[in-house]
């Protein structure tokens, strides 16, 4: 009954994808990135997704300034419904943690900036993709180009995967993202992204200082994800690169 009124409102948002997974496929997550950590007696995850379209990354004028705009109505839609997915749940009886798209992120042990817990894990577990070499969620109909919403919740769902093509992953000598990042962010031979070397070129935060953020990081890293998330972060970040996405070719319709 539950798993139907979810799967009515992806239905009725428009959502590309949905899926279902035990909380125990993180289990392998970082101490405090568990679901667990998040939600005592957590035992399922939901995850859904929406495209950008593709002309927004791949527009010869103002893409930065149209992928800031799209992800941020996005972020928001997507907040949204995770919310009242986790509302339904917890009329049903269960507690449910809505995971939201972007903010709030903390400043992990590695002095990294991170989600709570790891939402394109979730949207592995969930069968709407699998993780790309640019460390994005790569889905064989929409590329890199979904954005992801999700919750955890105690109840118990049943497997929920998605019906599609088949995820191959990268192809095993594709190297265009890697090539293509202009401070050399990602690497080929082994699953890794440099987030603060990424974020340090990409994004540009006019609310924030960065030394201010680079001082509180050394120091106090709690104060710093504070300050993050509140001037920096949803539609407070324009993003001048998206080169890993708008050039990844995974996708069927590319
Ligand atoms: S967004 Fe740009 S800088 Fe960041 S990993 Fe992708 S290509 Fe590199
Ligand atoms: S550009 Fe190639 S290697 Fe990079 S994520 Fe896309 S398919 Fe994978």
């Amino acid at each position: 009954m539950i798993t139907k009124d979810i799967q009515i409102i992806a239905q009725n948002e428009n959502l590309a994808a949905l899926g279902f997974a035990p909380a125990s496929d993180l289990d392998g997550e970082p101490d405090g990135h568990r679901p667990e950590d998040l939600l005592p007696g957590a035992r399922g995850l939901v995850s859904f997704a929406i495209p950008v379209p593709r002309a927004v990354y791949r527009t010869p004028a103002h893409s930065a300034d149209l992928v800031c705009r799209t992800q941020s109505l996005l972020y928001r839609r997507l907040d949204s419904i995770a919310v009242r997915i986790a509302g339904l749940l917890e009329e049903q009886g269960e507690q449910a943690l809505p995971i939201f798209g972007c903010a709030p992120m903390e400043i992990n042990r590695k002095g990294d900036v991170a989600g709570f817990i790891n939402q394109i894990r979730i949207g592995q577990a969930a069968g709407i993709g699998v993780v790309g070499r640019n460390g994005l969620l790569i889905n064989a109909r929409y590329g890199s180009r979904l954005m992801l919403g999700g919750v955890v919740t105690t109840a118990l769902l049943p497997a929920l995967r998605r019906t599609g093509p088949k995820e191959p992953g990268c192809p095993a000598n594709c190297r265009i993202c890697v090539d293509a990042c202009p401070v050399k962010a990602i690497e080929f031979e082994e699953p890794k992204i440099h987030i603060m070397r990424c974020l340090a070129h990409t994004s540009r935060t006019p609310l924030m200082s960065r030394l201010d953020f680079a001082v509180r990081r050394a120091l106090r890293p709690e104060s710093a994800a504070r300050l993050m998330n509140q001037t920096a972060l949803d539609e407070h970040t324009l993003h001048v690169c998206s080169k890993c996405v708008a050039l990844c070719p995974y996708g069927l319709d590319d």
